[in-house]
C-alpha cells in the first residue's frame, strides 16, 4: 500500500533548501505505485513531481499531492560488440547511473559526472556539461500518464530536445512523470569529448595523455568541485539562467560596445552569450540581498546563504535581469523550474 503523508516539510527535499510545505506527500518506489495511485483517484491531484529538487525553485507551500521519484534499477536491455542499450529507473540518482556505466566501461555519460538529481529528470532540461547532451545518448523514455494510467513511450524525436529544454517544459509538468530511460552507450572505441579546455587542461596536469572514459570522469569531477557550489553545504539550484541565444547581428552589436564579450556558437546559426560574464559584469558577482546570493566563484549560480525563502531568490532573480537587460539590451531566461 502506497503511504500519503500530510503536511510535510520539503526544505531537505530541494537543493537551495528552502522551506515549503507539501499538502499530501508519497514516495514512489515501484512501478506498481503508480497504477495503485490512479486507481485510487489520487494521481488526479498531483501538484508537483519531485525527484532530486536540483532544478526547481519552490515559492511557496505545495497544495495537493507532491510525489518524490524512488524508482530504482539499472540494466543492460541489448548489446552487440560496440554497443549497449541500458535502461535506468526514473528515480535512479543521475550520478549512480554514471558510475554504473563506468564501472562497466561503458562510454557516452563521462562527461555528464556529477550533476545532481534523478535519471527521471535528465530528459526535461536534456541535461548537459562539457560539451556533452543527454540527446547524443538519449533512446527513449517511458513516462506514465498520470490523468490516464496510462504508460506512453516517446523517443528521441518526440522529446524534442534543445539547449536545456525538450516537450516536457512546454506543456502541463505534472501530466507525465518519467518513469524509465533508455539509453544507448559505446562499449569500445569511446568518442571522448575533449573540447572543453578545462578538460583537457586537467588531464595534461596529471600526466594522461591517452585519457579513458574514466579519466574524463575523474577531470569533469574535479573542475566542477572546484568551481560549483555543494549543495550540501550551499543551497542552490546549478546556473540559475539560461545562456541567452542571440541572432549574429545583435551580437556584432554587443562586441561593438563591449569588446571582451563571452560568446560561443549557439543553434541554428544564433550566437550564444555566457550568460554568467553578463552577470559579473553587472557587479552582482559575489553580492547578497539579505541571505539570497549571487555566487562569488560562478555568477550564474544562485544561493541561499542560510534562512532564504523561494521568493528571495526570485526578487534576486529579477534584480540580475533587470541590470542585464538595461546594460546589455539582453533578456535572461531561468533554467531552473519555478513552482
Ligand atoms: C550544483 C548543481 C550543478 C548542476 N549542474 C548542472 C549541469 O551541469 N547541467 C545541467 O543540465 N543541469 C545541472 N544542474 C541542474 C539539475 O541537476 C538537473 O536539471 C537535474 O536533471 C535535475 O534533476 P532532479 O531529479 O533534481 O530534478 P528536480 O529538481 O526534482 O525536478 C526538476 C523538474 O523536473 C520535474 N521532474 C522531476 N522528476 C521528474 C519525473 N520523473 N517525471 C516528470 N517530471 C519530473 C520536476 O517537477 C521539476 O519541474 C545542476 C544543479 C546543481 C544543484
Amino acid at each position: 500500500m502506497i503511504k500519503i503523508e500530510e503536511k510535510v516539510s520539503l526544505r531537505n527535499l530541494n537543493t537551495f533548501g528552502v522551506e515549503a510545505v507539501a499538502e499530501r506527500f508519497a514516495v514512489i518506489h515501484k512501478d506498481s505505485d503508480l497504477d495503485e495511485l490512479y486507481r485510487e483517484g489520487a494521481a488526479d491531484s498531483v501538484a508537483l513531481i519531485l525527484g532530486g529538487g536540483s532544478n526547481v525553485l519552490l515559492l511557496s507551500d505545495i497544495p495537493g499531492l507532491t510525489l518524490l521519484n524512488r524508482l530504482e534499477g539499472i540494466r543492460v536491455e541489448a548489446e552487440t560488440d560496440d554497443r549497449v542499450l541500458i535502461s535506468a529507473m526514473g528515480g535512479v540518482i543521475w550520478h549512480d547511473l554514471v558510475l554504473w556505466t563506468l564501472r562497466h566501461n561503458f562510454g557516452g555519460l563521462e562527461n555528464l559526472s556529477l550533476i545532481p538529481g534523478t535519471a527521471g529528470a535528465a530528459p526535461i532540461q536534456n541535461i548537459g556539461a562539457y560539451g556533452v547532451e543527454l540527446k547524443m545518448v538519449f533512446e527513449k523514455l517511458e513516462a506514465f500518464e498520470l490523468k490516464t494510467g496510462k504508460r506512453v513511450s516517446f523517443n528521441a524525436a518526440e522529446c524534442r530536445f534543445g539547449y536545456r529544454d525538450s516537450i516536457f517544459k512546454h506543456m502541463d509538468r505534472n501530466r507525465f512523470l518519467i518513469a524509465r530511460i533508455w539509453l544507448s552507450l559505446s562499449k569500445r572505441n569511446h568518442q571522448l569529448h575533449l573540447e572543453y579546455g578545462a578538460i583537457r587542461q586537467m588531464l595534461s596536469e596529471n600526466g594522461i595523455t591517452h585519457p579513458t572514459v574514466q579519466d574524463v570522469s575523474r577531470a569533469v569531477t574535479a573542475i566542477r568541485q572546484s568551481k560549483l557550489p555543494d549543495p550540501e553545504k550551499i543551497g542552490n539550484a546549478g546556473s540559475f539562467f539560461k545562456n541567452p541565444e542571440v541572432t549574429v547581428a545583435e551580437a556584432e552589436r554587443l562586441k561593438a560596445a563591449f569588446p571582451e564579450l563571452v560568446h560561443f556558437p549557439g543553434a541554428d546559426g544564433r550566437i550564444k552569450l555566457s550568460a554568467g560574464w553578463l552577470i559579473e559584469q553587472c557587479g552582482w558577482k559575489g553580492r547578497r540581498v539579505g541571505d539570497a546570493g549571487c555566487y562569488d566563484k560562478q555568477a550564474l549560480v544562485l544561493v541561499n546563504w542560510a534562512d532564504a525563502v523561494g521568493e528571495d531568490i526570485l526578487a534576486l532573480s529579477t534584480l540580475i535581469r533587470r541590470d542585464v537587460r538595461a546594460k546589455f539590451g539582453v533578456d535572461l531566461q531561468p533554467e531552473i523550474n519555478i513552482v
